[in-house]
């Protein structure tokens, strides 16, 4: 049964954890649970590893979701499909598309786990799409009693419980909003000056259904990346955007890397999963020798974050290897950094130097945390005066929905004893 718990996929963090279980079923799932309790252990539900600090960490045992049968329901008459919470995203969305639906919309890759992404408010891209835990409908999952929950939208505790940072307990299924399957096509543009984009942001984000701008913030823009919706934002890209030309050849967003890994560019029409991720599930996706942090600020002041980081382009370039921005429309999900206000995300894909990130990081967030900045909760943040719980004004919500779903703090880990205390 117990196997060392190996590392997060980045490999900068290395699990804590006494092992691994790989339940079998829910109610296998449920067993461990009632172990735990008996035991006076802990749990901590493992997805697909995709995170870069100790979140899914526990001095316990990982509980390994992505070893539960697969799962696919879909519900044509309600629009919803239901998968196992250990499902990636890769895993199912050919075989929704062959049934004529669609995710609305996906984060930069489809090798994460459902329950994973939603957990910590996993995003994609577009003034108009909100996080990928916007569109759960459902969710179900093994309590810190022991007992299988089903939370549905418009249920007292759903809004707090999906982004759920694995705090309230093992999801053993997620059911997802479907809406009629689409096709998307993606042209990458190259080089534009900051002054360009920061007087046309808005209109940059608003060119298209899901927009990305890469920038090693020296030099201007490097790329901005537009996925239109065939049919419905017109499929010819114009030659030029902003004054910036078409890419002539396939782009990775990171300089120097061949970019077969990523999805069809050059405006080429494709389903929706394999335009709206920017990398292919066959591939490792981004660089692999990476760690990653991100930072939400309110869309109104967009622009001024962008301008307070300019100043810290020389300090971050040594770590750096491309920063991303994207729009995430709001929600009303508690712990969503879209709660409540639309947001621009700031990504930071920097080298895999866990020092060196951390020496630039309190210079980034003292730059973004006056403007409102909420850290992606998988990503490596800092937050050392624990001013992240007064940014959402549902966590003191979110802390009792935390003793009612886990009364004896089976599903309690470093990460949770420091955002909570
Ligand atoms: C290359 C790369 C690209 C990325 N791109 C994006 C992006 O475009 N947008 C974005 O927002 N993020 C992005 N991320 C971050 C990633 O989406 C999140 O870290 C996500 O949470 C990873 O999901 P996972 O299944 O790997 O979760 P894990 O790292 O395995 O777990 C994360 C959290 O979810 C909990 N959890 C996992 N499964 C369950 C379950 N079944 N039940 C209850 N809790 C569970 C864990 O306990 C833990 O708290 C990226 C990460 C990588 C490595």
């Amino acid at each position: 049964m117990a196997e060392s718990a190996g590392t997060n996929w980045a490999g900068n963090h290395e699990y804590r954890a006494k092992g691994v279980l790989h339940p079998a079923s829910a109610e296998d799932a449920r067993r461990a649970v009632l172990r735990a309790l008996d035991a006076g252990g802990r749990l901590r539900a493992l997805g697909t590893r995709h995170c870069f600090n100790d979140i899914a960490d526990t001095s316990g045992e990982l509980v390994a979701m992505t070893a539960l049968p697969p799962r696919f329901e879909l519900d044509e008459a309600a629009r919803t499909v239901t998968v196992s919470g250990g499902a990636r995203y890769g895993d199912f969305a050919e075989q929704l598309d062959a049934r004529g639906w669609a995710l609305p919309n996906l984060a930069s890759l489809p090798h994460i786990s459902v329950a994973g992404a939603i957990a910590t408010g996993t995003h994609g891209s577009g003034d108009r799409n909100a996080s990928m835990a916007a569109v759960v409908a459902g969710i179900e999952f093994v309590d810190g009693t022991g007992a299988l929950r089903v939370l549905r939208r418009g249920d007292e505790d759903f809004d707090g419980a999906v982004v759920g940072l694995g705090a309230l307990g093992l999801v053993t299924a997620v059911t997802l909003d479907v809406v009629p399957t689409f096709q998307v096509a993606q042209t990458v543009y190259v080089d534009l000056d900051w002054s360009t984009v920061l007087d046309n942001l808005n209109a940059i984000t608003s060119a298209a259904y899901s927009v990305s701008i890469f920038t090693r913030w020296v030099g201007g823009v490097q790329q901005i990346w537009l996925k239109r919706v065939v049919g419905d934002d017109s499929l010819q890209a114009p030659e030029t955007f902003l004054g910036a030309a078409q890419a002539t050849e396939k782009r990775h967003p990171l300089p120097g890397v061949a970019a077969d890994s990523c999805t069809d560019q050059f405006g080429v029409p494709g389903p929706w999963y394999e335009r709206l991720a920017h990398f292919r599930l066959a591939f490792t996706p981004s660089s692999g020798q990476e760690i990653q942090s991100e930072y939400l600020v309110p869309r109104e002041r967009a622009a001024d974050a962008v301008r307070a980081l300019l100043p810290l382009s020389e300090r971050m370039a040594p770590v750096l290897q491309v920063a991303e921005l994207r729009t995430v429309a709001s929600d009303g999900l508690w712990l969503s950094s879209a709660y409540q206000r639309d947001v621009l995300g700031i990504h930071f894909t920097w080298k895999r130097d866990q020092a060196g990130v951390e020496a630039v990081l309190p210079a980034v967030e003292g730059a973004l945390f006056p403007l409102g900045a909420r850290p992606h909760w998988g990503k490596v943040f800092l937050d050392p005066d624990h001013a992240v719980p007064s940014m959402y004004p549902r966590f003191d919500d979110f802390r009792a929905l935390v003793a009612k779903y886990d009364p004896h703090g089976v599903f309690r880990n470093a990460y949770l004893d420091r955002l909570l205390a």
